[in-house]
């Protein structure tokens, strides 16, 4: 049970009337508590989450529409997993005597790590391995898909345009997109259980062609990652060296058009082009 302290305060120096089938845990606000922190409890085998809020008068920071919306996340998704809704509840007061459990069974000491020393992520970033260990003890449906505005998890969707410039993956706080370059060519390549939905790299793409959108898609938190867009790389007439994208040389053309510039710079590396003139 996560209690704010201005809830715990308003009992005065009584402990707060948490019943016995709780563990009290006061905080400075709840709304330090993010859907993650939540799937953390439940991955790690916690029965239930519980939310004591302080009454809205006392509210210093007026957080209270985020967590109502974080709480229904949970609660929609532990839905959408066959498990109790209930597991998840936030209480102004009435807290009751027992939890009421997520379902499928209680933790068995020893069960998919259920009971051994764990360690609990409280950053954003571990919602997803939270996720897939609550999926792995529950077995929800795998093909699982819930679009809710706060999930903790985005989804990203490149549109036609993209050059492969690099300037979302070197955007991106949590290190969810990434440009990858073989022999075959250029790619950029996502990983879903990472995002964290912040659409910064929405902010920074040069050719307005990215979407997100705030699911939870468990095919593909499953996946190490996915290719958004892939492309060839010409090489250097001169050296063999890789130029640029093709994709990043057709759009520069099109704003060159038949300046002769455009000639050197397609055909020819960064280097060997010094040479050229
Ligand atoms: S999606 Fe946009 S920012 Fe990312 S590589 Fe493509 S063009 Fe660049
Ligand atoms: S939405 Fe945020 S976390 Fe997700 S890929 Fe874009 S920058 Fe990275």
């Amino acid at each position: 049970m996560f209690l704010c302290r201005n809830a715990a305060r308003a009992f005065g120096d009584s402990a707060p009337p948490i019943p016995g089938g709780w563990l009290p845990v006061e905080i400075p606000c709840l709304a330090m508590v993010t859907p993650s922190w939540v799937l953390q409890c439940l991955g790690q085998g916690t029965a239930a989450v519980g939310l004591l809020r302080c009454e809205e008068k006392d509210c210093r920071f007026g957080e209270r529409s985020g967590l109502e919306g974080s709480v229904d996340y949970c609660r929609a998704l532990l839905a959408e997993m066959g498990l109790s809704r209930e597991a998840v509840q936030l209480f102004d007061s009435g807290v009751p005597e027992e939890p009421s459990p997520l379902g499928g069974g209680l933790p068995v000491a020893g069960a998919n790590g259920a009971g051994a020393k764990t360690h609990v992520d409280f950053s954003p970033l571990g919602a997803g391995g939270a996720l897939l260990k609550l999926a792995a003890r529950h077995s929800p449906p795998p093909e699982l898909l819930l679009t809710h505005p706060h999930s903790p998890f985005g989804m990203i969707e490149v549109l036609a345009g993209c050059t492969v410039c690099g300037a979302c993956a070197s955007a991106c706080p949590a290190g969810a997109q990434a440009i990858e370059r073989d022999e075959e060519g250029v790619s950029l390549a996502f990983t879903a259980s990472s995002c964290v939905g912040c659409a910064g790299c929405l902010e920074v793409c040069p050719e307005n062609i990215m979407e997100l959108e705030k699911s939870t898609d468990l095919l593909a938190l499953r996946e190490e990652k996915r290719t958004l867009f892939s492309d060839t790389m010409p090489r250097c007439e001169n050296c063999g060296e890789p130029i640029a994208p093709q994709a990043m040389l057709d759009r520069i053309g099109s704003i060159l058009e038949d300046h002769p510039a455009f000639a050197a710079l397609s055909k020819r590396c960064i280097e060997c082009r010094k040479t050229m003139f």
